[in-house]
């Protein structure tokens, strides 16, 4: 409650605003961002939302799309300004730096009031304002409480509301995960009141497959899912050269972890993925595994419970080979997790 003082305080005059997100934005990045410009903007302030990397083209639908600055080489000026230059910084789901990439150091360094709203763990001190809170299923849940508690929830319309849809429905899993809490179901109602059109964001999220993206999964499923009933895990390994031959975009592989998750008494799945620079892992679990600790002590990531990511230098082949070797020593906690 006195963050949102301090807030209604902050946006009392008109302000010019710039909102970011973590590095390749997914559902719940982009659309709690575009949902508060929305609203934002509707209160008279100036809004531009820049991401640090692209996103998926399956996201590209949502209101305000279209004026999202994307950091790049090309960029970097105009980001590096736009950063120094805003009287406001909203930093939305993600609670470290260098979760932004080269972005980190220009938002540390801003003489901005910086806002964090985010609900993942172990927030870092470099706003502010802190709205950090790891019981919400999505940053967009934390987006709408703010938007209430400021007493505008009557400014929520249909393009707001679906925005918000968006990143609660795929953050809880399509209401699957166990953070899928009577007020996200309580939210749901409001966003619908509001005209949002759910079954179209369902669609336009999972029903976009191109026909390479789909004949990519069956592929992954068929030829490179690995089981290790012992461990009650099972991974999926991509390198380069097959990201290349299913000519692999953005936000392709997005979901794929959670195919290794649904086998039967598994309950620690990864996905790693050769990206040239570095291998990109994502971690899922069910029930007492810690894929955040997990993550935290071995693959330089973190996240949430039973949703991490994480990241390695080594070469692929290299970086399998660690995460089995893992294995044995989390055996006993992997057996009596459910
Ligand atoms: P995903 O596997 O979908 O990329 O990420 C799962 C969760 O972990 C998301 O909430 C994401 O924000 C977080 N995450 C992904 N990669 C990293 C990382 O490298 N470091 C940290 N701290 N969190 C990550
Ligand atoms: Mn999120």
């Amino acid at each position: 409650m006195q963050e949102i003082t301090a807030l209604r305080e902050l946006l009392a005059t008109p302000k010019n605003i710039l909102i970011t997100t973590h590095h390749k934005p997914d559902a719940d990045a982009l659309g709690s961002s575009l949902g508060l410009a929305g609203y934002l903007k509707k209160k008279g302030h100036h809004v531009i939302v820049v991401t640090p990397s692209d996103y998926p083209a399956f996201l590209n639908w949502m209101p305000g799309n279209d004026e999202v600055l994307v950091y790049d080489e090309k960029t970097d000026a105009r980001v590096r300004h736009l950063i120094n230059e805003t009287e406001v910084l909203f930093c939305l789901d993600f609670s470290a730096l260098s979760r932004i990439n080269e972005m980190g150091e220009m938002v540390r360094n801003s003489p901005a009031v910086k806002v964090m709203i985010d609900h993942h763990m172990h927030p870092e001190d470099f706003a502010q304002i802190t709205i950090s809170d790891t019981r919400a299923a999505a940053t967009a849940e934390l987006i709408f409480e703010v938007i209430r508690n400021l007493g505008d929830e009557a400014l929520i319309d249909a393009g707001i509301g679906e925005c918000l849809y968006a990143g609660i429905m795929t953050d809880t899993g399509s209401f699957r995960h166990p953070s899928t809490s009577r007020n996200v179901h309580l939210i749901i109602a409001e966003l619908i009141a509001a005209g949002a059109n759910t079954a179209r964001v369902h669609r336009l999220i999972y029903d976009n497959h191109t026909l390479t993206r789909l004949r990519f999964l069956g592929y992954a499923l068929k030829d490179k899912l690995v089981v290790h009933p012992e461990y009650n895990t099972a991974y999926i390994a991509i390198s380069q050269e097959e990201l290349k031959e299913y000519d692999s975009r953005t936000g392709d592989t997005e979901g794929l972890v959670n195919f290794a998750l649904s086998i039967e008494g598994i309950v620690f799945a990864a996905l790693l993925i050769d990206r040239g620079q570095a291998v990109k892992i994502s971690f899922r679990s069910v029930g007492d595994f810690s894929v955040n600790e997990f993550s935290r002590a071995h693959f330089n990531g973190g996240g949430h419970h039973n949703a991490a990511g994480g990241i390695s230098h080594d070469s692929l082949e290299a970086t399998v080979a660690k995460f089995e070797s893992l294995l044995p020593q989390y055996r006993e906690q992997l057996i009596h997790s459910a």
